[in-house]
């Protein structure tokens, strides 16, 4: 049996799931909540409260005071490096706590919290990162076009009061890559966790307000899409939005900026391919790709690398080495050091994984393990055996379809080009790999790929680098300059010296 994951309170740090509002923790006004099945046990594991628009409009009120009357938009550069590195410290030092807290959230097991990406020291790395710009974030003199006495320079000023919206895979990390620009620019922010993980985002929030941020600058609000969701996004307050989801959401995300141009930066879903040539070490590319889908979160990453396009040569090799990982896999209690993945975040998404593993096999792909819902010990738990297909063909659903479970498609092909034009038939944009020796065609493939982040012999975030995607993965960019600068506008300031310019 799955041992239970009913929390120890005190030795996880579980607050009552209150809400964040203006410095006070609260419940919402009408008193409704909703209550957190675990994914590993479907066990009852805590409750928090449902938002409604009311209490969104609280939240938004007082983060619009707090972006209007200050002191954060306005605090001094000094002040802001000291609590964004004061976030970064209590984070190292909290870490242990975030993460199992993360794992009652959405079973993320606790071993995979040493693998740099998805660890607390990259959390924190990415708040630190961001207290680096904040001395940077300059604008810029221009040279004056039409001659003359005068001068033109550039300020970088914070977008406003930002609503941000995450999904449930990666809380801590895609909470930490809103707020932490967000608050560099001096930006102040509603967050709106998902419904499916929301417990590690309110430890974390309480650590930035002991850190000394301002009340009001940080609110969250939580609840599902309907009604909390939506009642922010829609709020006329909110000048940015900023999400991470699907593209259904998106969509809604857009249709909800265009009333008053809210900005809007999107971070979406992905079908990311890997390219494996027959030049590759193709034993670690094909445990790498099979561990992308497999390890950790079970293949509900946006970057999971579900697509293997494997040069016909090294396909069997390939193969051989892809089973051999999804041997590996360990499912149960993720506070197990020997479990290494999660099961699927609720009994919807098993269903939608387990119907695209149907569709493959009736569409004539080749089915070389898993595909059933794991049974016994885990059949509380919404496990799908690590699945692998091959002699699949890019037009079939398990292609095409951001799966977001445990499923590695491989397509066969023979040259580059083939490669090159199944790696881009695709609507998403947002990461690839290559696998090769050869330096010549890692770059010809670098350059012909068309994603937001490519990987040459291997992947890794960065918290500097930016992350985002090509196409329907979303819209603007995650880490680095582009990031900080998504949360400011620019104000051109024209200061003439002499009479002839007025
Ligand atoms: P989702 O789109 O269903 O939900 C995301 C968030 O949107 C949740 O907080 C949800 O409550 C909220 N939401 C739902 N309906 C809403 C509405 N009408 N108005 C406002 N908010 C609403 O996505 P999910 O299932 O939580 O997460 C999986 C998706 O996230 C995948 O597509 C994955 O690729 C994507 N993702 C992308 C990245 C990236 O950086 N590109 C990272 C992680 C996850």
């Amino acid at each position: 049996m799955v041992a239970s994951i009913k929390p120890n309170r005190d030795e996880v740090g579980l607050t009552d799931g209150l809400m964040l509002i203006d410095g006070k923790r609260i419940a919402a006004l009408a008193g409704q909540t909703w209550s957190h099945s675990h994914p590993a046990t479907g066990e009852e594991v805590a409750s928090f409260p449902v938002a409604g628009a009311q209490d969104v409009d609280l939240a938004v009120r007082a983060a619009r005071r707090a972006f209007d009357a200050g002191p954060w938009p306005q605090a001094r550069a000094r002040e802001r490096i000291r609590v964004l590195r004061k976030i970064a410290d209590l984070i190292r030092e909290h870490g242990d706590e975030l993460l199992k807290l993360q794992a009652l959230d959405n079973s993320v097991p606790l071993s995979f919290g040493s693998v740099y990406a998805t660890s607390s020291a990259f959390v924190a790395d990415v708040f630190d990162h961001h207290a680096g710009w904040v001395d940077k974030l300059a604008g810029e003199t221009l040279p004056p076009y039409q001659g003359g006495d005068h001068m033109v320079f550039t300020l970088r000023e914070p977008v406003g009061v930002v609503g941000a919206v995450i999904p449930w895979n990666a809380p801590l990390l895609l909470f930490a890559q809103k707020v932490a620009p967000a608050l560099a620019a001096g930006c102040t922010i509603v967050l709106k966790p998902s419904e499916y993980a929301t417990f590690a985002v309110l430890r974390l929030a309480a650590l930035i307000e002991e850190a000394g941020l301002p009340a009001g600058a940080l609110n969250i609000v939580t609840g599902p899409g309907d009604p909390t969701g939506d009642a922010l996004i829609n709020h006329p307050m909110v000048d940015k939005l900023s999400f991470t989801g699907s593209r259904a959401v998106g969509r809604r995300i857009v249709a909800a900026s265009a009333d008053r141009f809210k900005r809007v930066s999107l971070e979406l879903g992905g079908k990311s391919p890997a390219l494996v040539f027959a030049d590759a070490d193709v034993s670690t590319a094909a445990a790498i790709t099979m561990g992308t889908v497999t390890l950790g979160l079970s293949g509900q990453v946006c970057l999971a690398q579900t697509r293997a396009l494997v040069h016909r040569e090294v396909h069997d090799e390939f193969l051989a080495m892809a089973e051999m990982i999804s041997g590996m896999v360990s499912y149960g209690n993720p506070f197990d050091p020997a479990v290494t993945s999660s099961p699927l975040i609720n009994t919807r998404q098993m269903d939608r994984v387990l119907g695209l593993i149907a569709e493959g096999q009736a569409a004539g792909a080749r089915l070389v393990c898993g595909g059933s819902r794991s049974e016994g010990d885990l059949a509380a738990g919404n496990f799908v055996a690590p699945t692998l297909f091959t002699d699949v063909s890019n037009d079939m659903s398990i292609a095409r379809e951001e799966i977001f479970g445990p499923v590695l498609s491989v397509i066969p092909f023979t040259d580059e080009d083939e490669a090159i034009r199944i790696a881009n038939d695709t609507e998403y944009g947002l990461a690839a790999t290559v696998w090769t020796n050869d330096i010549k065609r890692a770059f010809r493939m670098t350059k012909a790929i068309r994603a937001g982040t490519v990987g040459i012999n291997g992947y890794q975030l960065e918290p500097h680098a930016a992350f985002g995607g090509y196409g329907q993965s979303g819209l603007g960019r995650e880490g680095g300059r582009g990031a900080i600068e998504s949360y400011t506008e620019v104000k051109t300031v024209l200061l003439p010296f002499t009479d002839e310019m007025m």
